[in-house]
């Protein structure tokens, strides 16, 4: 039939007009109460009709993912060791692969030394020329630089509003955890804490030299040692046997010694017969001289 088509075609445009109503209508209460979690509701795939936004009144929620101009990484305001402090180190890397040449980096130095040190002095970026390609914080060592969630940067003052210096590009950590809660999680995850990479490194390096100097300490004298063997089931027989061998040899050291003490306790009685013998053969040699004498003395 000619027309059916088209017909079909109106039927499905007259759905969504009716349903577009429904919608507004279910999430009615929610909107005027302010609840944001009705936008994503609308631009999720389970809803139905057409849905417009009324923007800048009303605001769709950005995924976590989205990504317009940088911001730079500071410490909180209330960080118990260095508030407010930047976790930029002027590396230097952002500004080496923006496609476009957008960052400009002046690296700080000590005042007194004239030396440089670890932070910027002065940091733009041209959000003209950016093209949110999100490189710089691809390729940050440090997780210093983040791409932000904020697009509503339009002004009509390009050289005043548009370079963005230091004070317009801080923002806290805390700001990241916000609105990118899962890549804050992972990156921590990632660098071992919530800390600086050169912070946690810092604390890891103090913490090893603690621990060496725990280790390097005189350890105190040791109690009685006592020398133990395990022997392993297996042995146990063989263990024996060497224990009965070793007794053995002692009964017969033990039997050697008796048999030379009774030789000995033999031998003893003979002994003091010749020394008594001798002591007779003496006695009778003094007799016999004092009797030539005296016989040589009486003739
Ligand atoms: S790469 Fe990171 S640490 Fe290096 S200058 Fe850029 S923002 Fe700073
Ligand atoms: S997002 Fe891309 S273009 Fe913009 S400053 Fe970073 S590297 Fe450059």
């Amino acid at each position: 039939m000619y027309g059916l088509g088209i017909l079909k075609g109106l039927g499905v445009t007259i759905r969504h007009f009716f349903n577009s109503y429904i919608e507004d209508l279910r999430g009615a209460g929610a909107k005027l109460l302010g609840d944001e979690t009705v936008f994503r509701r609308r631009q999720s795939l389970d809803s139905i009709g057409i849905f417009t936004v009324q923007y800048p009144d009303e605001k769709l929620a950005v995924p976590e993912r989205f990504r317009f101009v940088p911001f730079l990484v500071t410490e909180d305001a209330d960080h118990p060791e260095r508030p407010g402090h930047d976790w930029c180190t002027s590396c230097g890397i952002c500004a080496k692969v923006c496609p476009p040449q957008c960052i400009w980096i002046v690296r700080g130095e000590d005042p007194v030394t004239k030396r440089p040190i670890p932070e910027p002095e002065a940091f733009f970026i041209d959000i003209d020329i950016c093209m949110n390609c999100g490189y710089c914080a691809e390729f940050c060592p440090f997780d210093a630089i983040k791409m932000d969630h904020n697009y509503e940067l339009a002004s009509y003052d390009r050289t005043g509003r548009h370079i963005y210096d230091l004070p317009k590009l801080r923002k806290p950590l805390s700001y990241w955890k916000t609105i990118a809660p899962t890549t804050a999680a992972e990156e921590a995850e990632a660098r071992g804490g919530w800390d600086h990479p050169d912070v946690i490194k810092e604390k890891k390096k103090q913490a090893d030299a603690a621990a060496k100097a725990a280790a390097a300490k005189p350890a105190p004298a040791p109690v009685a040692e006592v020398k133990t063997t395990a022997v392993a089931p297996g042995n146990v027989a063989a263990v024996s046997e060497k224990a009965a061998d070793i007794s053995a040899e002692q009964a017969a050291t033990a039997r050697a010694a008796e048999t030379v003490a009774a030789q000995a306790e033999a031998v003893a009685p003979a002994v003091d017969e010749e020394a008594a013998k001798a002591e007779r053969l003496r006695k009778r040699e003094e007799a016999l001289a004092r009797k030539r004498a005296k016989d040589q003395g009486g003739g």
